[in-house]
């Protein structure tokens, strides 16, 4: 009975060891990644390491270029906070479905009609969070787990003071607490720990900081990092800064402790320019060699710094110079984890992929479009169209030119021309703004 017993055993073994470990490297080829999109607010263009950034060190930030992808040319569709973000979770122009502003409270929030970013990976079987700032709506319909995220930790609005208050505004799912940390290290030990629960899942994590964005306030072991910033409000904004590199250093410390990290496609942007606005700042940012501001289509309100990274997949310290923009971060995602993109749902976004690993060599968008109210921007190639103010139409070469400074429209009219009519067309299939009237847009 023994002898029977051990050779049974002996003959399963046979038979299906080999069996299961074939099963497993398949499972392990077929693994899909996880997502993490880090969102910076309000950042400026000059202010992380790997623009050049002198007196604000940002280690984790950088290292996210160093073994990844960075964009020279990366922008979002918005230049102010929740346009970018209808963009960024439908993966279409927000002006398409009339987001075209900030929403004021009341009814004003994303359409419930658009599908987001995370009800696409709900649809696929991933675990989603959102961690931090929503700011597309406040009624209890648009709330964000009822767009898609199972778990979500953070506020509704498009602003929060960072020290710990006595108010209970601070969500976690539908419930309002009090949170008794600094905001920026509470958003991290919320990613941190979503990591750490959904390990074996594949997860798609939001993680939408509120810095840079004001009121300006920091804790003294940020302040104490920078005993040779004198100015006070760059001396915050430094501070500040500093918080948001550690949280991104504590989920790349986390993903890397998991054994995640080949696993995990990240991406790394500001959700628009820095506001720097007419002459001053407001934050302590600075978007050089960038010319304008947050709420502004010039470069300083749309271009921002941008990386990617993939361990497993994308070559590190790549430098990518086509433009591209926020909305290609869904079709990339859903692309990553082998998930089929419908033409039925409008995408305006493409699939970076193939273009990161030098399989397409052409650019990703032939053009890039921008309306804002009253002002409207294109970007073909190097050239670059803009209406920012009432001083009309403009034309810049950006490779000569990054800064915006000479209005080449009345030399080169026929380039002017076509720009204007490929806008034209573009924006037929837009909506006008559903809130916010579309008039003036003020730009102080
Ligand atoms: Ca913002």
């Amino acid at each position: 009975m023994r002898n029977r017993l051990a050779f049974l055993c002996l003959a399963i073994g046979f038979l299906f060891g080999p069996a299961a470990s074939v099963g497993r490297a398949q499972e392990q080829k077929k693994k899909r990644p996880n997502i993490v999109i880090i969102l910076g607010d309000d950042m400026g263009y000059a202010d992380v390491g790997f623009h050049g950034c002198k007196d604000i060190p940002t280690p984790h930030i950088d290292s996210l270029a160093k073994n990844g992808v960075r964009f020279t040319s990366g922008y979002v569709s918005g230049p102010y906070c929740s346009p970018t973000r209808a963009g960024l979770l439908s993966g279409r122009y927000q002006n398409r479905f009339g987001h075209e502003f900030n929403p004021a409270g009341g009814k004003q929030g994303m359409p419930i009609d658009q599908v987001t970013i995370a009800q696409r990976f709900r649809a696929i079987g991933y675990a989603t969070a959102l961690v931090g700032k929503w700011h597309l709506g406040n009624e209890a319909k648009m709330h964000p787990t009822e767009r898609g995220f199972q778990e979500y930790f953070g506020f509704l609005g498009g602003a929060h003071p960072y020290l710990p208050g006595k108010g209970k505004d601070i969500f976690r799912g539908t419930k309002a607490i009090e949170e008794k940390e600094y905001l920026t290290d509470a958003l991290s030990r919320e990613a941190v720990s979503f990591i750490d629960k959904h390990a074996n899942d594949p997860f798609l994590l939001y993680l939408a900081f509120n810095a840079v964005h004001t009121p300006m306030q920091a804790t003294d072991k940020y302040f104490n990092r920078f005993p040779n910033i004198k100015d006070t409000q760059r001396k915050t904004y430094a501070a500040m800064m500093s918080a948001l590199d550690d949280a991104v250093g504590q989920v790349l410390a986390k993903l890397r402790e998991k054994g995640l990290e080949e696993d995990t496609l990240i991406f790394f942007f500001s959700d628009n320019g820095g506001p720097t606005m007419v002459g001053t700042t407001i934050n302590g940012s600075i978007n050089f060699p960038l010319r304008g501001s947050k709420r502004q289509l010039l470069e300083g309100g749309v271009r921002v710094p941008f990386v990617m990274q993939w361990k497993g997949r994308l070559p590190a310290g790549k430098t990518y110079d086509q433009p591209i923009i926020q909305l290609d971060v869904l079709p990339t995602s859903l692309a990553a984890a082998g998930a089929e993109v419908k033409a039925e749902w409008k995408l305006d976004g493409v699939n970076l992929l193939p273009f990161l690993e030098d399989k397409n060599k052409d650019a990703p968008h032939e053009m890039l479009f921008w309306r804002f109210g009253a002002q409207r921007a294109a970007r073909k190639g190097d050239w670059k169209m803009v209406s920012y103010d009432k001083t009309g139409i403009h034309l810049y070469n950006l490779k000569d030119d990054i800064g915006e400074s000479k209005n080449l429209a009345a030399a080169r009219p026929e380039i002017l021309r076509d720009m204007q009519k490929a806008w034209s067309e573009w924006d037929r299939g837009n909506i006008a703004p559903l809130w916010g009237g579309g008039k003036k847009v003020d730009l102080k």
